[in-house]
């Protein structure tokens, strides 16, 4: 998938339009979206060493740290590579570049990302979901928006967080809607493939249907799950979902 970029364009399309384009099209369009050369983590850590290496911790080294947050670079590992990287380009770099991945990397602490994710969307995570537990494998949350007229609630899981197989009944109207807000996760009806989620993807789930829905194995992920109203409304949880099958989403 091609990564898509506007910097170039949004601070020099007017000054200097061959160099937008370039950056925008060439750097990230063509070189960065070579995913299956090598994945965005790697291509993250590579420019950050680079910059590092040069002493430039402006705000391009910002975004670069950002990116490599995003990328799944992990705080740990984030310290590691600079602390690496200062044996061979020098202590004083390492220094300031330390100053400014402490700040990217803040509001990480040990949370596995939660916080991160959290912040990345406009809706509260809420309290663990401990009522619906046994029919979820890995830690999912709950925070109910609203509780009247329509039942809204936003459902966070934890990277390979997902539910059991699971059918909502109904003798009239009822179903599900899912409205991914932030993250990347996965929606399965039984006998169909997998179908990777991302925020703004709305999925409606009629009644009757044998289903599931989840995090990415690496990923954080919330949707909004709207229970359409209807007569007789009723939700039978069946099996987990195959382990095997799972490893193989990414
Ligand atoms: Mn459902």
């Amino acid at each position: 998938m091609a990564v898509k970029q506007t910097a170039g364009r949004d601070a020099l399309g007017e000054f200097a339009p061959k160099f937008a384009q370039l950056n925008d099209d060439v750097l990230f369009g063509e070189v960065w979206s070579r995913e299956n050369l090598l994945s965005l983590r790697d291509r993250s850590l590579v420019t950050v060493v680079s910059l590092m290496s040069q002493g430039l911790v402006d705000s391009s080294f910002q975004y670069h740290l950002l990116n490599a947050k995003k990328n799944g670079i992990t705080k740990t590992e984030m310290a590691e590579i600079l602390t690496h990287a200062a044996f061979y380009a020098g202590w004083p770099k390492a220094w300031a570049a330390f100053y400014m991945a402490k700040e990217v990397y803040k509001e990480d602490g040990n949370d596995g990302g939660k916080s991160a994710h959290e912040n990345s969307m406009i809706f509260p995570i809420g309290q663990p979901n401990n009522a619906f537990a046994q029919y979820f494998v890995g830690q999912s949350y709950l925070a109910p928006l609203s509780s009247s007229q329509v039942g809204i609630f936003n459902v966070t899981f934890e990277p390979k967080c997902r539910n059991n197989w699971h059918i909502h009944h109904a003798d009239k109207g009822g179903g599900q809607i899912l409205i991914c807000v932030a993250g990347r996760g996965y929606y399965q009806e039984w006998g169909k493939a997998p179908q990777e989620l991302h925020p703004g993807d709305v999925v409606n789930i009629p009644t009757g249907v044998k289903h599931w829905h989840g995090a990415a194995p690496d990923s954080w992920f919330s949707h909004l799950a709207i229970e359409v109203p209807g007569e007789g409304c009723s939700n039978q949880w069946l099996e987990a979902v195959d382990q095997e099958e799972y490893s193989k989403l990414n």
